[in-house]
């Protein structure tokens, strides 16, 4: 099932039939009062399918600009792209990123991050750490199925975090189209 994506416009003056205030709680309502019955009309059909989604056998395709847990972007040569410059650790404001930096000798990059943890517990999802990162390297993905019976298990280390290139080719594309990026940064091999 496709999300659908509605823009909201957001007016910076009130009009005058805004600043009645009463109109548009009528307005709100009828919006709830028309999906409520849209829904209803559904039911007594018998097709569930108008209002509601059959999960986990049926999966929503969120936009692209959806925002999932964070994963690292696995290259080619299986490695992360990360060069464990910190900034997405930095731009955290749950604090949940930790990472270990490594050097490497003779490679085209010099970090890699020995270490590269989430706690998921305290994510919220916010993008901060996809904005912040200056190497497409830790991207939002549509994975939202994220649950453990203990707040350890929910510390995702590097090979739980990395997923190849290809599978967030819609989410590197969509962010490139945001910053007005034609490519994305150069990782350079690290074998
Ligand atoms: S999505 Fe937000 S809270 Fe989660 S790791 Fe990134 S910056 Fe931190
Ligand atoms: S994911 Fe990006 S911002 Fe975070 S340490 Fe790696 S290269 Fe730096």
């Amino acid at each position: 099932m496709t999300a659908r994506v509605v823009k909201v416009k957001r007016h910076e003056k009130l009009g005058w039939l805004e600043r009645l205030y009463v109109p548009m709680i009528v307005k709100g309502l009828w919006v709830t009062s028309r999906y409520f019955f849209k829904n209803l009309g559904g039911y007594l059909r018998g097709n569930p399918q108008t209002f509601v989604v059959q999960w986990p056998e049926e999966q929503v395709d969120y936009p692209d600009a959806f925002r999932g847990m964070p994963v690292l972007v696995q290259l080619d040569n299986g490695q992360p792209r990360c060069v464990a410059c910190g900034l997405c650790e930095f731009a955290c404001p749950t604090d949940c990123i930790s990472i270990v930096p490594g050097e490497l000798e003779g490679a085209g990059i010099e970090r890699y991050p020995e270490a590269f943890d989430i706690d998921m517990s305290r994510c919220m999802f916010c993008g901060l750490c996809e904005e912040a990162c200056p190497e497409e390297a830790i991207v939002m993905s549509r994975n939202v199925e994220v649950a453990a019976f203990d707040r350890a298990t929910m510390v995702f280390d590097k090979d739980a975090l990395m997923v190849p290139e290809p599978l967030l080719k819609r989410r590197l594309e969509f962010l490139r189209g945001e910053y007005d990026r034609e490519h994305a940064p150069v990782a350079k091999a690290r074998d």
